[in-house]
């Protein structure tokens, strides 16, 4: 590390192994996938495979190829799949890195014919099934023939086969019959190929709530890092945010009755108040949308953001909270003292979702962690 600027992302990877535990709790034989695309939602990819791992995960997800070639060169030899599409130019990389990909494509494989003279044994595929995601994946309409193209195909080992559910937790009608047709598929499928080691069609969502989901194998995402889809999932299996985000303040000052604060002049005071700097903005992924609407904690008080998020520092009001000096610690998501400013909560202000908050922290925004022995 270069430098340690204050705005950092402290991540407590016992909260992750302690999530882990949770789900794999929850899902009796099913084994688990640890789904840290996107650098781990945001909490750095080999960090929470490792600690992943070591608390029962036996599958790592990712989104793209280069995602799971950067764990192999990291030396994890846990199976990965590629959920997500590869092109043509990564097959070989996958092959050769041992990485298992997802396929649903009639073209994809007539390009895999291209490169079967040069795999050291066959590629491991996991067939997508769309069962009403409508993103990727086969037709369940589709699949007899398509079945039929990979059956002819020696250099192909169909490994899995898998769904994924656009509302687990919110529409249980319409995933119990996208569980149906899915079992349909597998029946025709494993009668044309023979038995297909994984099954798999849960997202965290699914794995909390939709018993009938977990086959062999549940793929985690959001859960391993403490969030749900829908708060009230809580109730049904208890987790824990790993994350807190936080900074200091960098500057304070008075202003007077009448005076406005930041870009737009969007805030005004009216009263004498104290005002505080705090070194985030939206290049560090804290959303615009914040702009005089939202909170952060100081001394285990709310401060309101004071007029616009700026690309590289905000305002906040710390009138009513006495003593504020420069230095002191501010968190933006998570806990300080008695008071709290939870993901959820910023996800009402910001009109989005926590995964879209943690890919948002930006690479400059350093990530420290906690991993206490117990
Ligand atoms: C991202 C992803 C998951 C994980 O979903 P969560 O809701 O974060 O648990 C599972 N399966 C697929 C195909 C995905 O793309």
């Amino acid at each position: 590390m270069i430098s340690t600027r204050p705005t950092v992302a402290e991540i407590d990877l016992n909260s992750i192994g302690y999530n882990v535990r949770q789900f794999k709790h929850n899902s009796s034989d099913a084994e688990l996938m640890a789904v840290i695309k996107a650098d781990g939602y945001g909490h750095g990819a080999i960090e929470v495979a490792w600690e992943a791992i070591k608390n029962g995960a036996t599958w790592l997800g990712v989104a793209t190829a280069k995602e799971g070639i950067q764990l192999r060169r990291a030396g994890f030899k846990t199976p990965i799949l590629v959920l997500g599409g590869i092109t043509p130019e990564e097959i070989i990389d996958c092959s050769y890195n041992d990485i298992d990909v997802a396929v649903y494509g009639k073209n994809f494989i007539g390009q895999l014919d291209g490169y079967s003279n040069i795999f050291r044994k066959p590629l491991n595929i996991h067939l997508k099934i769309d069962t009403g995601m409508h993103r990727i994946g086969v037709l369940p309409e589709d699949l007899d023939a398509f079945v039929k193209e990979l059956g002819n195909r020696k250099y192909i080992n169909t490994r899995g086969i898998f769904t994924h559910f656009p509302n687990a937790a919110g529409d249980e009608e319409f995933s119990n019959q996208q569980l149906a047709e899915f079992a349909d598929c597998v029946n025709l499928t494993e009668k044309v190929l023979g038995e297909i080691p994984y099954k798999h069609t849960a997202n965290s969502a699914a794995a909390v709530n939709l018993i009938g989901s977990h086959f062999n194998l549940v793929r985690v995402g959001l859960g391993l890092y403490g969030y749900h889809d829908e708060i009230w999932l809580g109730e049904k299996l208890e987790i824990r945010p790993a994350l807190t985000w936080k900074t200091k303040v960098t500057s304070t000052r008075e202003i007077k009755l009448g005076n406005r604060v930041g870009y737009g002049r969007t805030y005004l005071v009216n009263r004498d108040s104290r005002i505080a700097t705090i070194p985030i903005g939206y290049a560090d992924g804290y959303k615009r949308i914040l702009s005089n609407n939202g909170f952060v904690l100081i001394k285990g008080q709310r401060a309101r953001i004071a007029g616009r998020v700026c690309m590289d520092q905000t305002m906040v009001d710390i009138t009513d909270i006495p003593d504020v000096v420069e230095g002191d610690e501010v968190v933006l998501i998570g806990k300080q003292g008695d008071e709290e400013i939870s993901m959820y909560e910023m996800c009402e202000w910001a009109d989005t979702i926590p995964n879209d908050i943690l890919v948002s922290i930006k690479e400059r925004v350093d990530r420290t962690y906690i991993h206490k022995i117990d």
